[in-house]
């Protein structure tokens, strides 16, 4: 295959279909956390109609704009992995590496910088976490991402074929650890050296605020590692997901998920009854990950 082919569609989008059946599957068969606060149909439709914004505003916003240039690289030789002659596997590798670990720092952004937070607060207002939750993505933050995909791209120095290989190996691992599906604790956690995985992530969406503030990385647990980040020392049934402003299903429907961004933003990090949530010390003295 040349740099300058994308993988065949057919491929991604039977890998992706596929894999969001099993993780379906899996999730009736062995559920990693227990909670009925809505039924799963009505979570599910609304996180799927979130998601097919999303991938529209990808369509028209992200995708003339990144796939050009992706052909601009790959023809004019820029981006830093386009100074030294690499073979393909190599340079697809390290771009996915690359392109992996700037998501992470994308996604520290979408926590810190008011202005994104807003939108990204779309996505972990939802009151449970599962595959759905993983396309659950406003649509103002994929259009406000094109700069940084943009940037991602050309700096790099990303073929076509090494963002084709990214999209779909991502998507694949944001289905994967947003899943609701319990692997045996030491299966997690050799998989956990190497890639996020549910319980790692569903600390990511508890409504304590340091606990968000940790394990941003969307693929390699590395980065988190790195960057001291990493945090895995929390039981699963005592993380409670979601944002403590939204508990009740009335207040993250569909409109006004759509809308979250646009109106006055709360005191997110705030119960209703204004106390913040907080750990039990006696719950945070493992430093790998509970059952
Ligand atoms: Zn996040």
């Amino acid at each position: 295959m040349k740099k300058s082919h994308k993988l065949p569609p057919w491929l991604s989008g039977s890998l992706i279909v596929g894999a969001f059946g099993a993780l379906l599957w899996l999730e009736r068969r062995r559920p990693l956390r227990h909670s009925s606060i809505e039924p799963k149909l009505t979570r599910d439709a609304r996180n799927l109609a979130v998601a097919a914004l999303g991938a529209a505003a990808l369509q028209i916003a992200e995708r003339p704009v990144v796939e050009l240039l992706t052909q601009l690289v790959e023809r004019r030789k820029w981006g830093l992995l386009k100074r030294v002659r690499l073979p393909l596997w190599l340079e697809v590798t390290l771009a996915v590496a690359l392109l992996d670990y700037t998501l992470y720092l994308w996604h520290v952004l979408t926590h810190r910088a008011p202005c994104l937070w807003r939108f990204h607060v779309a996505h972990h207002a939802d009151l449970e976490m599962d595959t759905s939750t993983a396309l659950r993505f406003h649509f103002g933050e994929l259009a406000l991402s094109v700069p940084w995909r943009a940037a991602q791209v050309a700096v790099i120095g990303v073929s076509p074929l090494a963002l084709s290989v990214w999209q779909t190996l991502v998507l694949l691992s944001i289905m994967f650890h947003h899943s609701n599906v319990r692997l045996p604790v030491e299966t997690e956690t050799w998989l956990n050296r190497f890639v996020v995985t549910p319980r790692m992530h569903g600390i990511h969406h508890s409504n304590v605020t340091e606990e968000s503030n940790s394990n941003w990385s969307s693929g390699l647990t590395v980065w988190d590692w790195l960057h001291g980040t990493l945090r895995l020392n929390v039981p699963q049934d005592e993380v409670v997901i979601g944002v403590p402003t939204y508990r009740e299903p009335e207040e993250v429907g569909l409109v006004k998920v759509l809308e979250m961004p646009f109106v006055e933003q709360r005191q997110v990090w705030q119960l209703p009854n204004e106390s913040v949530p907080v750990r039990a010390a006696v719950l945070v003295a493992a430093d790998h990950l509970l059952p």
